[in-house]
Protein backbone atom coordinates (compact mmCIF):
# COMPACT_ATOMS: atom_id res chain seq x y z
CA UNK A 1 0.00 0.00 0.00
CA UNK A 2 1.18 3.39 -0.50
CA UNK A 3 2.66 5.37 2.61
CA UNK A 4 0.76 8.35 2.48
CA UNK A 5 2.58 11.66 3.39
CA UNK A 6 0.34 12.53 6.00
CA UNK A 7 1.77 10.37 8.05
CA UNK A 8 4.80 12.54 8.51
CA UNK A 9 2.71 15.89 8.43
CA UNK A 10 4.85 17.13 11.42
CA UNK A 11 7.70 16.95 8.65
CA UNK A 12 10.61 15.97 10.54
CA UNK A 13 13.76 17.38 8.68
CA UNK A 14 14.84 15.16 5.58
CA UNK A 15 17.75 14.66 7.44
CA UNK A 16 16.51 12.69 9.95
CA UNK A 17 14.09 10.96 7.48
CA UNK A 18 17.13 9.76 5.55
CA UNK A 19 18.46 8.39 8.79
CA UNK A 20 15.55 6.41 9.85
CA UNK A 21 15.50 4.94 5.71
CA UNK A 22 18.97 4.02 6.25
CA UNK A 23 18.70 1.93 9.45
CA UNK A 24 15.70 -0.24 8.01
CA UNK A 25 16.86 -0.85 4.76
CA UNK A 26 21.00 -0.76 5.85
CA UNK A 27 22.48 -2.17 2.28
CA UNK A 28 20.07 -1.29 0.32
CA UNK A 29 20.85 1.33 -2.14
CA UNK A 30 17.73 2.31 -4.16
CA UNK A 31 14.67 3.44 -1.16
CA UNK A 32 11.34 3.82 -2.41
CA UNK A 33 9.76 6.87 -0.76
CA UNK A 34 6.14 5.83 -0.97
CA UNK A 35 5.69 2.15 0.06
CA UNK A 36 4.63 0.07 3.12
CA UNK A 37 5.10 -3.86 3.00
CA UNK A 38 1.70 -4.28 5.16
CA UNK A 39 -1.53 -2.33 4.80
CA UNK A 40 -1.93 -2.34 8.75
CA UNK A 41 -1.92 1.65 9.57
CA UNK A 42 -4.58 3.82 8.85
CA UNK A 43 -2.54 6.35 7.57
CA UNK A 44 -4.66 9.44 7.35
CA UNK A 45 -5.83 9.15 10.52
CA UNK A 46 -4.20 12.04 11.99
CA UNK A 47 -4.27 14.61 8.30
CA UNK A 48 -5.54 17.58 9.91
CA UNK A 49 -8.71 18.27 7.88
CA UNK A 50 -9.12 21.98 6.51
CA UNK A 51 -12.42 23.24 5.45
CA UNK A 52 -12.29 24.71 2.29
CA UNK A 53 -15.65 26.00 0.36
CA UNK A 54 -16.19 24.47 -2.73
CA UNK A 55 -15.14 26.22 -5.85
CA UNK A 56 -15.34 25.01 -9.06
CA UNK A 57 -14.07 25.96 -12.05
CA UNK A 58 -16.25 24.88 -14.75
CA UNK A 59 -17.51 27.63 -17.16
CA UNK A 60 -15.60 29.66 -19.92
CA UNK A 61 -16.20 33.26 -17.90
CA UNK A 62 -15.00 31.10 -14.73
CA UNK A 63 -12.03 30.46 -16.51
CA UNK A 64 -11.02 34.13 -17.52
CA UNK A 65 -11.74 35.22 -14.17
CA UNK A 66 -8.79 32.67 -13.05
CA UNK A 67 -6.76 35.11 -15.56
CA UNK A 68 -7.47 38.00 -13.90
CA UNK A 69 -6.99 36.14 -9.87
CA UNK A 70 -3.84 35.10 -11.01
CA UNK A 71 -2.84 38.36 -12.55
CA UNK A 72 -4.08 40.39 -10.05
CA UNK A 73 -2.01 39.00 -7.35
CA UNK A 74 0.29 41.50 -6.39
CA UNK A 75 4.26 40.67 -6.43
CA UNK A 76 5.64 40.81 -2.93
CA UNK A 77 8.52 43.18 -2.54
CA UNK A 78 9.28 42.71 1.05
CA UNK A 79 10.92 39.11 0.53
CA UNK A 80 14.30 38.73 0.63
CA UNK A 81 15.07 36.63 -2.82
CA UNK A 82 18.08 33.78 -2.54
CA UNK A 83 17.81 33.90 -6.43
CA UNK A 84 18.97 36.99 -6.76
CA UNK A 85 21.44 37.12 -4.54
CA UNK A 86 23.01 34.22 -6.64
CA UNK A 87 22.52 36.19 -9.84
CA UNK A 88 19.82 34.27 -10.88
CA UNK A 89 16.61 35.80 -13.00
CA UNK A 90 13.62 36.14 -10.84
CA UNK A 91 10.25 37.37 -12.30
CA UNK A 92 9.34 40.26 -14.72
CA UNK A 93 5.60 41.20 -14.53
CA UNK A 94 3.45 39.76 -17.19
CA UNK A 95 3.38 42.91 -19.46
CA UNK A 96 7.53 43.01 -19.50
CA UNK A 97 8.70 41.19 -22.22
CA UNK A 98 10.61 38.45 -20.74
CA UNK A 99 14.39 37.79 -22.39
CA UNK A 100 12.72 34.65 -24.51
CA UNK A 101 10.06 37.71 -26.46
CA UNK A 102 12.95 39.85 -26.41
CA UNK A 103 15.64 37.17 -27.94
CA UNK A 104 12.45 36.43 -30.39
CA UNK A 105 12.38 39.79 -31.44
CA UNK A 106 16.09 39.70 -32.38
CA UNK A 107 15.99 36.63 -34.42
CA UNK A 108 16.72 36.17 -37.59
CA UNK A 109 13.15 36.57 -40.14
CA UNK A 110 12.51 32.47 -40.67
CA UNK A 111 13.35 31.90 -36.96
CA UNK A 112 10.78 34.45 -36.12
CA UNK A 113 8.39 33.38 -38.42
CA UNK A 114 8.32 29.76 -37.02
CA UNK A 115 8.19 31.46 -33.83
CA UNK A 116 5.02 32.91 -34.42
CA UNK A 117 3.63 29.85 -36.16
CA UNK A 118 4.31 27.94 -32.56
CA UNK A 119 2.90 30.58 -30.89
CA UNK A 120 -0.68 30.20 -32.77
CA UNK A 121 -0.64 26.37 -32.45
CA UNK A 122 0.38 25.74 -29.14
CA UNK A 123 -0.37 27.12 -26.06
CA UNK A 124 0.67 27.07 -21.98
CA UNK A 125 4.98 28.03 -22.15
CA UNK A 126 4.08 30.26 -19.83
CA UNK A 127 6.69 31.59 -16.76
CA UNK A 128 5.84 31.15 -13.23
CA UNK A 129 7.53 34.31 -11.08
CA UNK A 130 9.50 33.37 -8.45
CA UNK A 131 7.35 34.79 -5.21
CA UNK A 132 9.73 34.13 -2.65
CA UNK A 133 12.38 31.05 -2.62
CA UNK A 134 9.67 29.06 -4.62
CA UNK A 135 11.74 27.59 -7.64
CA UNK A 136 11.74 24.06 -6.24
CA UNK A 137 7.66 24.57 -6.78
CA UNK A 138 7.98 25.99 -9.56
CA UNK A 139 10.20 23.68 -11.28
CA UNK A 140 7.85 20.63 -10.10
CA UNK A 141 4.51 22.85 -11.54
CA UNK A 142 6.42 23.34 -15.14
CA UNK A 143 7.35 19.33 -15.44
CA UNK A 144 3.59 18.27 -14.30
CA UNK A 145 1.95 21.13 -15.96
CA UNK A 146 3.41 19.53 -19.92
CA UNK A 147 2.59 15.68 -18.81
CA UNK A 148 0.49 14.41 -21.73
CA UNK A 149 -3.09 14.07 -21.32
CA UNK A 150 -3.20 14.49 -17.31
CA UNK A 151 -3.94 18.36 -17.83
CA UNK A 152 -6.59 17.70 -20.55
CA UNK A 153 -8.79 16.56 -17.03
CA UNK A 154 -8.51 19.72 -15.87
CA UNK A 155 -9.02 22.06 -18.13
CA UNK A 156 -12.29 20.19 -19.73
CA UNK A 157 -13.68 20.00 -16.44
CA UNK A 158 -13.70 16.06 -16.30
CA UNK A 159 -11.65 16.32 -13.02
CA UNK A 160 -15.43 17.67 -10.96
CA UNK A 161 -16.49 14.90 -11.50
CA UNK A 162 -14.48 13.05 -8.49
CA UNK A 163 -14.00 16.23 -6.93
CA UNK A 164 -14.19 15.95 -3.16
CA UNK A 165 -15.87 19.25 -1.67
CA UNK A 166 -13.91 18.65 1.64
CA UNK A 167 -10.52 18.61 -0.22
CA UNK A 168 -11.30 20.47 -3.19
CA UNK A 169 -8.67 23.13 -2.94
CA UNK A 170 -5.50 21.61 -4.56
CA UNK A 171 -7.15 19.98 -7.11
CA UNK A 172 -9.11 23.36 -7.85
CA UNK A 173 -6.43 25.60 -7.85
CA UNK A 174 -4.34 23.59 -9.76
CA UNK A 175 -7.39 23.57 -12.44
CA UNK A 176 -6.98 27.29 -12.10
CA UNK A 177 -3.58 27.14 -12.97
CA UNK A 178 -3.84 24.82 -15.62
CA UNK A 179 -6.49 27.31 -17.73
CA UNK A 180 -4.47 30.47 -16.87
CA UNK A 181 -1.33 29.16 -18.56
CA UNK A 182 -3.71 27.85 -21.23
CA UNK A 183 -4.80 31.57 -21.59
CA UNK A 184 -1.98 33.36 -21.08
CA UNK A 185 0.37 34.61 -23.95
CA UNK A 186 3.40 32.20 -24.38
CA UNK A 187 6.67 33.53 -23.10
CA UNK A 188 4.80 35.58 -20.44
CA UNK A 189 4.35 34.69 -16.55
CA UNK A 190 2.24 34.34 -14.31
CA UNK A 191 2.43 34.44 -9.95
CA UNK A 192 0.90 30.87 -8.92
CA UNK A 193 0.16 31.95 -5.44
CA UNK A 194 -3.34 30.16 -5.12
CA UNK A 195 -1.42 26.78 -6.05
CA UNK A 196 1.05 27.58 -3.03
CA UNK A 197 -1.55 28.59 -0.97
CA UNK A 198 -3.85 25.18 -1.43
CA UNK A 199 -0.64 22.87 -1.11
CA UNK A 200 0.24 24.77 2.23
CA UNK A 201 -3.43 23.44 3.89
CA UNK A 202 -2.85 20.18 3.07
CA UNK A 203 1.26 20.46 3.80
CA UNK A 204 1.88 22.94 6.19
CA UNK A 205 5.29 22.68 6.20
CA UNK A 206 5.32 24.42 2.58
CA UNK A 207 4.24 27.36 4.62
CA UNK A 208 6.45 30.63 4.37
CA UNK A 209 9.21 31.34 1.98
CA UNK A 210 12.03 28.95 2.97
CA UNK A 211 13.57 27.29 0.37
CA UNK A 212 12.33 23.53 0.24
CA UNK A 213 12.95 20.00 -1.36
CA UNK A 214 11.60 19.75 -4.87
CA UNK A 215 10.42 16.27 -4.42
CA UNK A 216 8.71 17.29 -1.45
CA UNK A 217 6.63 19.23 -3.06
CA UNK A 218 5.80 17.00 -6.04
CA UNK A 219 4.85 14.26 -3.54
CA UNK A 220 2.69 17.02 -1.06
CA UNK A 221 1.11 18.25 -4.43
CA UNK A 222 0.36 14.29 -6.18
CA UNK A 223 -1.43 13.85 -2.05
CA UNK A 224 -3.30 16.86 -2.35
CA UNK A 225 -5.04 16.11 -5.63
CA UNK A 226 -5.33 12.62 -4.86
CA UNK A 227 -7.27 13.43 -1.43
CA UNK A 228 -9.48 15.77 -3.07
CA UNK A 229 -10.10 13.58 -6.55
CA UNK A 230 -10.40 10.28 -4.34
CA UNK A 231 -13.12 8.50 -5.82
CA UNK A 232 -14.05 6.12 -2.50
CA UNK A 233 -15.94 8.33 -0.68
CA UNK A 234 -16.22 5.12 1.88
CA UNK A 235 -13.28 3.44 2.91
CA UNK A 236 -13.36 -0.01 3.81
CA UNK A 237 -11.70 -1.09 6.53
CA UNK A 238 -8.25 -1.93 6.91
CA UNK A 239 -7.26 -5.80 6.31
CA UNK A 240 -4.15 -8.19 6.26
CA UNK A 241 -3.83 -8.66 2.81
CA UNK A 242 -2.29 -12.29 2.23
CA UNK A 243 1.73 -12.80 1.82
CA UNK A 244 1.53 -16.38 0.09
CA UNK A 245 0.28 -17.97 -2.81
CA UNK A 246 -1.84 -20.45 -1.22
CA UNK A 247 -1.40 -22.38 -4.90
CA UNK A 248 -2.10 -19.07 -6.54
CA UNK A 249 -0.22 -17.18 -9.18
CA UNK A 250 1.40 -13.64 -8.68
CA UNK A 251 -0.56 -12.58 -11.19
CA UNK A 252 -3.78 -13.19 -8.95
CA UNK A 253 -2.12 -12.01 -5.72
CA UNK A 254 -1.07 -8.83 -7.61
CA UNK A 255 -4.62 -8.05 -8.53
CA UNK A 256 -5.99 -8.75 -5.29
CA UNK A 257 -3.32 -5.86 -3.57
CA UNK A 258 -4.22 -3.75 -6.65
CA UNK A 259 -7.94 -4.17 -6.00
CA UNK A 260 -7.71 -3.48 -2.36
CA UNK A 261 -5.46 -0.49 -3.02
CA UNK A 262 -7.76 0.89 -5.49
CA UNK A 263 -10.92 -0.17 -3.24
CA UNK A 264 -9.26 2.49 -0.99
CA UNK A 265 -7.70 4.98 -2.90
CA UNK A 266 -8.61 5.76 -6.54
CA UNK A 267 -8.25 8.97 -8.38
CA UNK A 268 -6.83 10.96 -11.39
CA UNK A 269 -2.99 10.80 -9.72
CA UNK A 270 -3.15 6.87 -9.56
CA UNK A 271 -4.50 6.61 -13.41
CA UNK A 272 -1.15 8.49 -14.01
CA UNK A 273 1.90 7.92 -11.68
CA UNK A 274 0.75 5.05 -9.75
CA UNK A 275 2.18 1.60 -10.60
CA UNK A 276 3.20 -2.32 -8.79
CA UNK A 277 6.01 -3.53 -7.05
CA UNK A 278 6.58 -6.59 -6.05
CA UNK A 279 8.69 -7.02 -2.70
CA UNK A 280 9.78 -10.42 -2.43
CA UNK A 281 11.65 -12.76 0.36
CA UNK A 282 12.97 -16.00 0.38
CA UNK A 283 14.21 -17.57 3.97
CA UNK A 284 17.19 -19.71 2.78
CA UNK A 285 16.81 -22.34 5.08
CA UNK A 286 13.08 -23.46 4.74
CA UNK A 287 12.44 -21.70 1.23
CA UNK A 288 9.10 -20.34 2.63
CA UNK A 289 8.48 -17.46 0.45
CA UNK A 290 6.64 -14.42 0.97
CA UNK A 291 5.02 -11.12 -1.23
CA UNK A 292 3.83 -8.03 -0.89
CA UNK A 293 2.81 -5.76 -3.42
CA UNK A 294 3.33 -1.73 -2.63
CA UNK A 295 2.17 0.62 -4.92
CA UNK A 296 4.41 3.37 -5.73
CA UNK A 297 4.40 6.74 -7.30
CA UNK A 298 7.78 7.99 -7.52
CA UNK A 299 11.12 6.04 -7.22
CA UNK A 300 14.44 7.15 -5.43
CA UNK A 301 17.47 5.99 -6.73
CA UNK A 302 20.01 6.80 -4.92
CA UNK A 303 23.90 6.82 -4.65
CA UNK A 304 25.36 4.64 -2.31
CA UNK A 305 28.55 3.27 -1.32
CA UNK A 306 28.24 0.05 -3.38
CA UNK A 307 28.89 2.55 -6.56
CA UNK A 308 33.08 4.55 -6.57
CA UNK A 309 31.73 7.55 -4.73
CA UNK A 310 33.13 9.82 -8.05
CA UNK A 311 31.15 7.50 -10.33
CA UNK A 312 29.38 9.01 -12.62
CA UNK A 313 25.65 6.77 -13.38
CA UNK A 314 23.59 5.95 -15.79
CA UNK A 315 19.62 5.60 -15.45
CA UNK A 316 19.82 2.39 -16.65
CA UNK A 317 22.45 1.04 -14.18
CA UNK A 318 20.53 2.85 -10.80
CA UNK A 319 17.47 0.58 -12.21
CA UNK A 320 19.70 -2.19 -12.50
CA UNK A 321 20.71 -1.69 -9.04
CA UNK A 322 17.02 -1.32 -8.37
CA UNK A 323 15.44 -4.87 -9.12
CA UNK A 324 18.78 -6.66 -8.11
CA UNK A 325 18.68 -9.90 -5.48
CA UNK A 326 19.90 -9.41 -2.19
CA UNK A 327 20.88 -10.98 0.57
CA UNK A 328 20.10 -10.22 4.09
CA UNK A 329 21.52 -12.36 7.02
CA UNK A 330 18.81 -11.05 9.71
CA UNK A 331 15.36 -11.27 8.68
CA UNK A 332 12.67 -12.64 10.76
CA UNK A 333 11.02 -16.06 8.58
CA UNK A 334 7.36 -16.78 9.71
CA UNK A 335 7.87 -20.15 9.00
CA UNK A 336 11.32 -21.30 10.95
CA UNK A 337 9.49 -18.63 13.47
CA UNK A 338 13.11 -16.75 14.20
CA UNK A 339 15.31 -14.67 12.39
CA UNK A 340 17.52 -16.26 9.45
CA UNK A 341 19.54 -15.50 6.01
CA UNK A 342 16.81 -14.40 3.30
CA UNK A 343 16.84 -13.20 -0.91
CA UNK A 344 14.98 -10.65 -0.58
CA UNK A 345 14.21 -9.01 -4.61
CA UNK A 346 12.09 -5.82 -5.34
CA UNK A 347 10.72 -6.34 -8.95
CA UNK A 348 8.91 -3.72 -10.73
CA UNK A 349 5.09 -5.33 -11.30
CA UNK A 350 3.09 -2.68 -12.71
CA UNK A 351 4.50 0.55 -14.81
CA UNK A 352 2.50 3.76 -14.45
CA UNK A 353 1.50 5.95 -17.19
CA UNK A 354 4.18 8.36 -15.30
CA UNK A 355 7.38 7.35 -14.62
CA UNK A 356 9.29 9.78 -12.11
CA UNK A 357 12.72 9.51 -10.48
CA UNK A 358 14.13 11.04 -8.18
CA UNK A 359 18.45 11.11 -8.03
CA UNK A 360 18.84 11.43 -4.24
CA UNK A 361 21.69 13.96 -4.34
CA UNK A 362 21.08 15.06 -1.19
CA UNK A 363 23.40 12.71 1.07
CA UNK A 364 22.68 13.18 5.21
CA UNK A 365 24.51 9.40 6.06
CA UNK A 366 27.75 11.05 6.03
CA UNK A 367 29.56 12.83 8.95
CA UNK A 368 28.61 15.96 6.95
CA UNK A 369 25.54 16.39 5.03
CA UNK A 370 26.69 16.84 0.76
CA UNK A 371 24.94 17.47 -2.43
CA UNK A 372 26.26 14.33 -4.44
CA UNK A 373 26.87 15.73 -7.84
CA UNK A 374 27.08 12.68 -9.93
CA UNK A 375 26.84 12.98 -13.57
CA UNK A 376 24.09 10.66 -14.74
CA UNK A 377 23.71 9.65 -18.08
CA UNK A 378 19.73 9.26 -19.02
CA UNK A 379 18.18 8.11 -22.20
CA UNK A 380 15.40 10.61 -24.10
CA UNK A 381 13.77 7.42 -24.88
CA UNK A 382 13.23 5.04 -22.11
CA UNK A 383 12.57 0.93 -22.78
CA UNK A 384 11.44 -0.50 -19.55
CA UNK A 385 10.64 -4.02 -21.04
CA UNK A 386 13.82 -5.54 -19.02
CA UNK A 387 12.92 -4.10 -15.70
CA UNK A 388 9.31 -6.08 -15.91
CA UNK A 389 10.14 -9.05 -17.58
CA UNK A 390 8.82 -11.13 -14.00
CA UNK A 391 5.47 -9.41 -14.68
CA UNK A 392 3.81 -11.11 -17.41
CA UNK A 393 0.86 -9.11 -17.49
CA UNK A 394 2.75 -6.03 -19.51
CA UNK A 395 3.10 -5.62 -23.09
CA UNK A 396 6.03 -4.71 -24.37
CA UNK A 397 4.34 -1.66 -26.06
CA UNK A 398 3.67 -0.11 -22.89
CA UNK A 399 7.02 -0.03 -21.50
CA UNK A 400 7.82 2.52 -24.25
CA UNK A 401 8.66 5.88 -22.74
CA UNK A 402 9.49 9.56 -23.78
CA UNK A 403 11.66 11.91 -21.32
CA UNK A 404 9.10 14.64 -20.75
CA UNK A 405 10.43 16.46 -17.71
CA UNK A 406 13.74 17.33 -15.64
CA UNK A 407 13.63 19.31 -12.42
CA UNK A 408 17.20 20.33 -12.51
CA UNK A 409 19.15 21.64 -9.07
CA UNK A 410 22.12 23.85 -9.00
CA UNK A 411 23.68 24.74 -6.17
CA UNK A 412 24.31 22.99 -2.62
CA UNK A 413 22.33 21.19 -0.39
CA UNK A 414 22.09 24.73 1.86
CA UNK A 415 21.81 27.43 -1.43
CA UNK A 416 20.12 26.53 -4.70
CA UNK A 417 18.39 26.96 -7.30
CA UNK A 418 15.87 24.55 -9.74
CA UNK A 419 14.90 25.29 -12.94
CA UNK A 420 13.17 22.68 -15.15
CA UNK A 421 13.28 21.28 -18.74
CA UNK A 422 9.79 20.06 -20.03
CA UNK A 423 8.69 18.93 -23.54
CA UNK A 424 5.60 20.57 -24.70
CA UNK A 425 3.34 17.92 -25.52
CA UNK A 426 1.36 19.81 -28.23
CA UNK A 427 4.24 21.00 -30.28
CA UNK A 428 7.00 18.75 -28.62
CA UNK A 429 9.66 21.17 -28.10
CA UNK A 430 11.83 21.87 -25.28
CA UNK A 431 11.53 24.44 -23.11
CA UNK A 432 14.14 25.67 -19.84
CA UNK A 433 12.05 27.32 -17.78
CA UNK A 434 13.80 29.21 -14.79
CA UNK A 435 11.17 30.86 -13.08
CA UNK A 436 9.28 33.77 -15.07
CA UNK A 437 12.08 33.37 -17.80
CA UNK A 438 11.23 30.74 -20.80
CA UNK A 439 13.36 29.84 -23.61
CA UNK A 440 13.65 26.87 -26.18
CA UNK A 441 16.12 24.56 -26.05
CA UNK A 442 17.65 21.43 -28.07
CA UNK A 443 17.02 18.86 -26.49
CA UNK A 444 19.78 16.72 -27.98
CA UNK A 445 22.52 19.84 -27.55
CA UNK A 446 22.05 18.77 -24.18
CA UNK A 447 23.94 15.42 -24.32
CA UNK A 448 22.10 13.81 -21.59
CA UNK A 449 22.18 10.47 -22.95
CA UNK A 450 25.62 10.57 -23.86
CA UNK A 451 27.43 13.36 -21.38
CA UNK A 452 25.18 13.32 -18.66
CA UNK A 453 24.74 16.09 -16.29
CA UNK A 454 25.18 16.61 -12.25
CA UNK A 455 21.97 19.25 -12.26
CA UNK A 456 19.33 16.61 -12.81
CA UNK A 457 17.04 16.00 -9.39
CA UNK A 458 13.78 14.27 -10.95
CA UNK A 459 12.78 13.01 -14.20
CA UNK A 460 9.60 12.29 -15.86
CA UNK A 461 9.05 9.69 -18.12
CA UNK A 462 5.68 9.63 -20.26
CA UNK A 463 4.10 6.78 -22.29
CA UNK A 464 5.02 7.00 -25.55
CA UNK A 465 0.75 5.96 -26.16
CA UNK A 466 -0.30 9.12 -24.29
CA UNK A 467 1.19 11.65 -26.65
ZN1 LIG B 1 12.51 -20.07 7.09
Amino acid sequence: MRQNIFTNNQRPPSTIKDKTQQQVLPNYPLLLNKTQSTPTQEIKSNYPFSSYGTSTLNTQSQQTSAIEYYNQKQYPSQINYQQQQSGMTTSLSTTQKTPSTISTMTQSQPEQYQQKSMINVSKGICGLRNIGNTCFMNSVLQCLLNVPAFNEHFLNGDYLKDLNSKNSSVPNEYSKLVATIRNTPNFQSIAPYGIKSAVEIVMPCFKGYAQQDAQEFLVGLLDGLSLGLNRVKNKPFYKEMNDNLNGRTLQDLSKEWWDYSKSRENSLVLDYFQGQLLHSIKCCICSNSSYAFDTFQDTSLAFTRAFKILEDMDLDRLLDKYVIEETIDDYYCSKCKKHQKVKRKFTIWRLPHILMFHIKRFDYRRFSSDKLNHRVKFPLELDMTKFIQDSLDQSTKNCQYSLCGIVNHSGTLYGGHYTADSKNPYNQKWYRYNDSDVREIDIKQQRYDTDGSSSPYILFYARKSLY
